[in-house]
């Protein structure tokens, strides 16, 4: 594995020629055992070899989430998984590979051979394992040494886990991390697995000073251990995964902390979908995702799939360059973002993903009119709502009367700081709404505790902030 501390700080020339080094190298010798890539390289004409570019790489199809969900009748997820058979090694291997299995007949068992697994956690379409070697596991645990390298953490760091433990990416690449980095560390899987008070007090018996949530969760997390006056002034950073971060949610969050006790509190963002298998950190606030270019390239194209230039917004589109199990070439992420490969003021070289992510699949169409579709970006609620007036809030999408064949209807559940006038608070909510987001949505108070009970912040591997009620005719 190359050395983290050269790599990250390399030019963008050395970038280029290391990342066309990987691409020949996996594409010539470990493509050719991927089912999926054998049949679409052959259906299209595209030899191995003749990838050598990055440029080239735009001769290989698009593969999206349609290519790999399974579906009843066909498991298209096992064609991704590379399957190198006797023959196909020795007609593929680079000659130093055959070497090297012919020396040790373990070491191509370990490298092809999956002994983990993460699930997408899917919420519009089904779930998709994807499927780890030995040779991946190295690769997450180096991801994690390099994700605590940036967040800045040492070994006197004690870290409390409080990702859902779940066949995901964000407890694994944790769990991981830390073990790798060396740190002490308590997974507690979560409110749902070890509870909300046992976390708290974790927090505070082990003077953690990094703990690692989704966002929504931390919140309600922090607000529980305010009300029970824990002391958390050993905590000094803070990293999230699994859901966005928006920036009123992050002051709110960092108020809270203060209020704990806990000095200058560091919050960072990290970035990771299952199928680029690690994930990728900021090194402070808005500094966007370092990428290991070592491990993945990415491109960004616009609507007709056209790569678009540095720093313009665009589909994030995924490509593994060193990895087994189950592998994506050229994935539309789904995930609308920019690129960037100017040097970060924590002098790292690696490209950057911007830290604004949203998602193009909850850009919705919405029939709240009889006139025509509206197009609503959910995404925007994130923004709106998590300001300091409000406690906690969840968006409901539903049917008029309940009748499918009728139009569609929005609420927004509000559960308003104390002391705050609802009527005013309303009033402010509906005008940014139909300014930002030209619609006018019912607004309703709720008790938090009810509320959290419809987000099933207690119970749910991740809460429910926005539910589609819709039926589907
Ligand atoms: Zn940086």
């Amino acid at each position: 594995m190359l050395n983290w501390k050269i790599l990250s700080h390399l030019n963008s020339k050395k970038i280029k020629l290391l990342q066309e080094k990987k691409i020949r190298y996996f594409i010539q010798h470990k493509i050719p055992f991927s089912p999926y890539y054998n049949k679409l390289f052959k259906k299209n004409k595209i030899k191995f070899s003749d990838i050598k570019t990055l440029e080239d790489l735009r001769r290989i199809p698009f593969t999206t989430k349609k290519d790999i969900v399974p579906t009843k009748k066909e498991k298209k997820h096992i064609n991704f998984i590379l399957k190198p058979d006797k023959e196909l090694i020795k007609k593929y291997s680079s000659k130093f590979d055959l070497l090297k299995y012919s020396l040790n007949k373990n070491s191509a068992f370990k490298e092809f051979n999956p002994t983990h697994i993460h699930f997408t956690t899917g919420r519009t379409a089904n779930t998709v394992p994807f499927l780890y070697t030995p040779y991946d596991l190295e690769k997450l645990r180096e991801a994690g040494r390099r994700m605590m390298d940036i967040f800045n953490i040492d070994k006197s760091d004690r870290l409390v886990n409080a990702f859902p433990y779940a066949p995901h990416l964000a407890f694994w690449a944790t769990f991981f991390a830390a073990e790798a980095s060396g740190l002490f560390a308590v997974h507690t899987g979560g409110g749902k697995i070890l509870g909300t008070d046992k976390i708290i007090k974790t927090i505070e018996n082990t003077k953690a000073s990094l703990l690692s949530f989704i966002p929504g969760y931390a919140y309600h997390l922090l607000r529980e251990a305010k009300n029970k006056k824990a002391n958390f002034s050993n905590v000094k950073k803070i990293f999230f995964g699994g859901e966005r971060v928006s920036k009123g949610l992050r002051y709110k969050i960092k108020i809270m902390l203060k209020s704990l006790g806990s000095k200058n509190p560091e919050i960072f963002a990290t970035y990771a979908f299952t199928e680029g298998k690690v994930a990728w950190a900021e090194c402070k606030e808005n500094s966007g995702y370092h990428l290991y270019p070592d491990m993945e390239f990415i491109e960004i194209v616009d609507k007709n799939n056209e790569n678009v230039g540095e720093n313009e917004k665009g589909e994030i589109v995924y490509t593994a360059l060193d990895f087994r199990g189950t592998i994506v070439l050229r994935y539309k992420t789904g995930d609308i973002g920019s690129i960037t490969n100017e040097k970060c003021s924590c002098g790292r070289t690696v490209p950057r993903i911007s830290s604004k992510i949203e998602r193009s699949s909850e850009i919705k169409e919405f029939n709240l009119t009889k006139v025509k579709g509206t197009l609503v970006n959910l995404n925007t609620f994130f923004e709106i709502l998590n300001i300091k007036e409000i406690e906690e809030w969840q968006v409901e999408i539903r049917k008029k009367n309940n009748d499918p064949y009728d139009l569609d209807e929005l609420i927004v559940y509000i559960s308003p700081k104390k002391n705050i006038d609802f009527i005013k608070l309303k009033s402010k909510l509906k005008n940014i709404l139909k300014d930002q987001l030209e619609i006018t949505p019912q607004i309703i108070k709720i008790d938090l505790n009810k509320l959290l009970d419809k987000l099933g912040m207690e119970t749910e591997l991740k809460e429910k902030r926005i539910i589609d009620k819709r039926t589907k005719i």
